[in-house]
């Protein structure tokens, strides 16, 4: 099988992450794209919301997705979330499959800073998904695919539930009802 692996935060989902994840499996003719919550990514300070809150609102996104599975080890551990370790995990799990890992052009541009990022390199093929209209990547070590872009991040989703600014069309429906009722990103 070819399998696409996508991690993140998903501090919230929202539909730019399922529109990368459905264009890749078009575009590298996947069987399925496995998303992976992380606990805590390194590279970021804030402290994310709940995995327990991260978790659902990922399933309702990918809820009419058949080829979307979601895998939580990296919930189940303890601490930081390695990609490597992940990595080390899912090569175990899938040894005779060609894994891709998705990742966006931001993550693309600090990889250099990723823990053993010399031998995830090695274990398993990075795929770049265009993420903002800037200078494609043109970088022999990795895959990259040019898909529409849809220029959502979680940040700018936080950030406005914060201030009180509507931002019903940048979410899922049901994922914006889950944060309304749960009171989540509130100032
Ligand atoms: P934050 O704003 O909190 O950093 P984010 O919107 O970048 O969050 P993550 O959960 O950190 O979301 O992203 C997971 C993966 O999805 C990363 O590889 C990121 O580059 C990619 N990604 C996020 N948003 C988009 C988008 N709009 N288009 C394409 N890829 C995206």
């Amino acid at each position: 099988m070819k399998i696409g692996l996508f991690g993140g935060t998903f501090d919230p989902v929202h539909p730019g992450h399922i529109h990368a994840v459905a264009e890749a499996y078009i575009a590298l003719d996947l069987d399925k794209v496995i998303c992976i919550p992380a606990r805590q990514a390194p590279l970021k300070t804030e402290a994310p919301t709940s995995d327990h809150h991260r978790l659902k609102m990922l399933e309702y996104a990918v809820r009419h997705y058949d080829f979307i599975e979601i895998d939580t080890w990296e919930m189940s551990q303890e601490g930081v979330s390695y990609t490597y370790d992940t990595a080390v995990h899912l090569k175990a799990q899938y040894p005779d499959d060609t894994l891709y890992f998705l990742i966006g052009t931001d993550q693309y541009r600090s990889f250099e800073k990723w823990h053993r990022y010399q031998e995830l390199l090695e274990m398993l093929n990075f795929v770049v998904m265009d993420r903002y209209s800037d200078a494609p990547v043109s970088d022999d070590r990795f895959m990259s695919i040019s898909q529409p872009v849809l220029e959502i991040s979680s940040t700018v989703i936080r950030d406005r539930l914060r201030k009180g600014i509507d931002v019903r069309h940048q979410l899922d429906p049901d994922v914006y009802q889950y944060i309304k009722e749960n009171h989540l990103y509130e100032a």
